[in-house]
Parts: C-alpha cells; sequence; structure tokens
C-alpha cells in the first residue's frame, strides 16, 4: 500500500547558536531530502528556525539559509523568552501549516535519524505524540545525570505525568499541537503538558550525543529555575505539605501537653514551663495548619486562572448538518 507523503516540519528553537546553525541546517537538509526521496515526507516540508532574541549572528544565519534553501522558514522573537517559550511560540506558528512538527534543539544532541521512525509512527500507526526518549546519558555529567534523576523522581512524586527520559525532542501532530495550544497558561513545561493532552502516542529511543559545537544554553541557574517552575506549575502537593506538618504538629501538640501536666503534676518543672510548651507546639500546629488552609485555596485559584481546557476531543462522529 502507498502512503502518502506527510508535511512535516521540523522546528528548532535557537538561542546564540551562530556556531551550530549550518552544521545543524546541513544536517536537517540531508535528512530532509532522504526522507523525500523514500517518500515519507512531501516537498512542501520545512526546516523552521526560530530564533529566540540571539545576541549574536543566529539570525543573520538564519535569513542566509532562508535565501538559499526553499525548505528553510525563520521565526525571529522580538526578544529572548526561554527555550520552552520559543520552541511553543514556533509550534504554535506553523501548526495549521503541516501536518505534524518535530521540535528538536539546535544543537542536535538527540539523534535526527529517529525522525523517520516518529514520521511513519504518525502517518502508519495513527500516533498523535511521538516521545524521543534517550536510552543513556552516558554524554551528559555525572551531576547533570544525577540530577536529572532526582527531578523525575520528585515530579513523580508530585503527581505530574512525565515521560521518562524525554526532553523536548518530540512529533507533535496538528490535532496535538490545536489541543496544546488550548492551553492558555504562561508558565510553559511543556515536558508536563503534552501529555495532559492524551491522544495515542509512542516513543522511539536514541542515544543522546554531546553538543558539537558552542556551549549548553542552560547554566545550573537555569537548570534549577526550570526544575521549580515544573513543580510549581503542576502540582500543589508543596502546599498540601504544609497542612500535613500543621496536623502533625497538632497531633504533637496533644501528647506535649499531656507529657507537660504529667511532668507538673510531678513536679518536676519550673514555673511557667507548662504553659509554654503547650502554645508553643498547639499554636505552630495551628499556624501551620492555617498557612496550608490559605494555600488550598491559592492552589484552586492556581488552577483557575490557568485556564487549561477541562477536556479534549479526540473525534467527533455523525452527520452534523
Ligand atoms: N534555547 C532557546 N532560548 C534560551 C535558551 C536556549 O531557544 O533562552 C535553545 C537553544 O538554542 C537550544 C535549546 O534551547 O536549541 C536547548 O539548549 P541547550 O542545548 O543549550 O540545553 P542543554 O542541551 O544543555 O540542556
Ligand atoms: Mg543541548
Amino acid at each position: 500500500m502507498i502512503r502518502n507523503a506527510v508535511k512535516a516540519y521540523i522546528v528548532v528553537p535557537c538561542y546564540n547558536e551562530e556556531e551550530v546553525l549550518n552544521e545543524t541546517c546541513t544536517r536537517l537538509l540531508g535528512l530532509m531530502e532522504s526522507m523525500r526521496r523514500t517518500n515519507l515526507v512531501s516537498v512542501q516540508s520545512r526546516i523552521v528556525f526560530v530564533d529566540d532574541g540571539s545576541r549574536d549572528a543566529t539570525w543573520q544565519i538564519i535569513t542566509e539559509l532562508e535565501q538559499d534553501y526553499p525548505e528553510v522558514c525563520g521565526i525571529k522573537l522580538a526578544h529572548n523568552v526561554g527555550h520552552q517559550n520559543a520552541l511553543f511560540g514556533g509550534l504554535m506558528t506553523v501548526r495549521n501549516d503541516c501536518d505534524c512538527a518535530i521540535s528538536i534543539d539546535a544543537d542536535l544532541q538527540d539523534d535526527i535519524n529517529v525522525i523517520p521512525e516518529m514520521i511513519k509512527k504518525y502517518r502508519d500507526e495513527g500516533c498523535e505524540v511521538v516521545y524521543g526518549v534517550r536510552n543513556k546519558r552516558d554524554t551528559d555529567t555525572f551531576f547533570k545525570r544525577e540530577t536529572a534523576l532526582g527531578f523525575y523522581r520528585m515530579m513523580k512524586l508530585m503527581g505530574v505525568d512525565m515521560v521518562y527520559n524525554h526532553a523536548d525532542f518530540r512529533l507533535m501532530s496538528r490535532a496535538a499541537l490545536h489541543a496544546l495550544s488550548q492551553f492558555e497558561e504562561r508558565n510553559l513545561f511543556l515536558r508536563g503538558m503534552v501529555p495532559l493532552i492524551g491522544f495515542k502516542s509512542d516513543k522511539v529511543y536514541y542515544d543522546r550525543g554531546e553538543r558539537f559545537a558552542g556551549e549548553s544554553k542552560y547554566p545550573l541557574k537555569k537548570m534549577i529555575s526550570f526544575a521549580f517552575d515544573g513543580i510549581t506549575s503542576f502540582s500543589i502537593n508543596p502546599i498540601r505539605l504544609i497542612s500535613a506538618i500543621g496536623v502533625i504538629a497538632c497531633v504533637i501538640s496533644v501528647i506535649m501537653a499531656i507529657y507537660a501536666i504529667a511532668q507538673k503534676i510531678l513536679g518536676h518543672v519550673n514555673v511557667g514551663w507548662t504553659s509554654v510548651i503547650c502554645s508553643i507546639w498547639f499554636l505552630g500546629g495551628l499556624q501551620m495548619l492555617g498557612i496550608g488552609l490559605i494555600g488550598e485555596y491559592i492552589g484552586k485559584m492556581y488552577k483557575e486562572v490557568k485556564r487549561r481546557p477541562r477536556f479534549i476531543v479526540e473525534r467527533y462522529i455523525g452527520d452534523r448538518r
């Protein structure tokens, strides 16, 4: 059976990537060419570079590439908005032009050779989302590997549904992109948002390479703030934790009260100790509980202001006239 060629867009966020762009473009063009030859993708497929307010020659290079190759498009963001926002901006800009979009980092640390596999899963198996998952993390430093592992574990503990060892290398169909567009939140954490969409999804596995040039745009400071954003954008468990500590403190206060009163009756204590110790535990517990309670309401508001879609329709059948 001959299948239709897919109109695939590859979306690449770029921030100060002058050192890698030409090489990245060459590799992606090569891939496009081979996918076109096998009739996997159509001639209308594109490579879209999103310049996230770079301060170097990134945009300059993108415009040159756009002139040289008809497959290359460029989107220039007005200022630096960060990886997640830049990627989201790129995907939302192209979402009505393509059948599916594949997002990948400019440094090509993710293996572009699994992209055909992703597209096949979309075309032949009807997957709306295909996650690229790293097999092993040999090329990352011990520190980065361990912190990332701890991060996934913590997110799980916080009740966030994430694909283990998946970064932002994924294919999304037009339907999935449309669903994503309904998320109105401002603090983007795409890794947590995409699984919330649902639809049929699958994974492809690859080995992550090293950055071939330039340096990481994710220093430790950004990594920490990214992790913190991930937790606080998806979970109100930290607030619940405060309530739980409050309840525990109140329970302890009862035990302490019994203990303190017993000590007083036995006459082992200085004057005033019993009342002080009882109030400290009881009031402390009460305060925690109060903060937790207020937090509960803030948590509810936080969920409301996000205005996330409450449902996503996958299919609608029947005669609509
Ligand atoms: N990036 C971006 N805006 C930023 C920071 C990074 O668009 O403010 C892009 C960057 O150009 C790259 C991707 O995000 O394409 C991932 O960055 P990097 O490879 O430096 O992160 P790492 O792989 O070290 O986690
Ligand atoms: Mg990288």
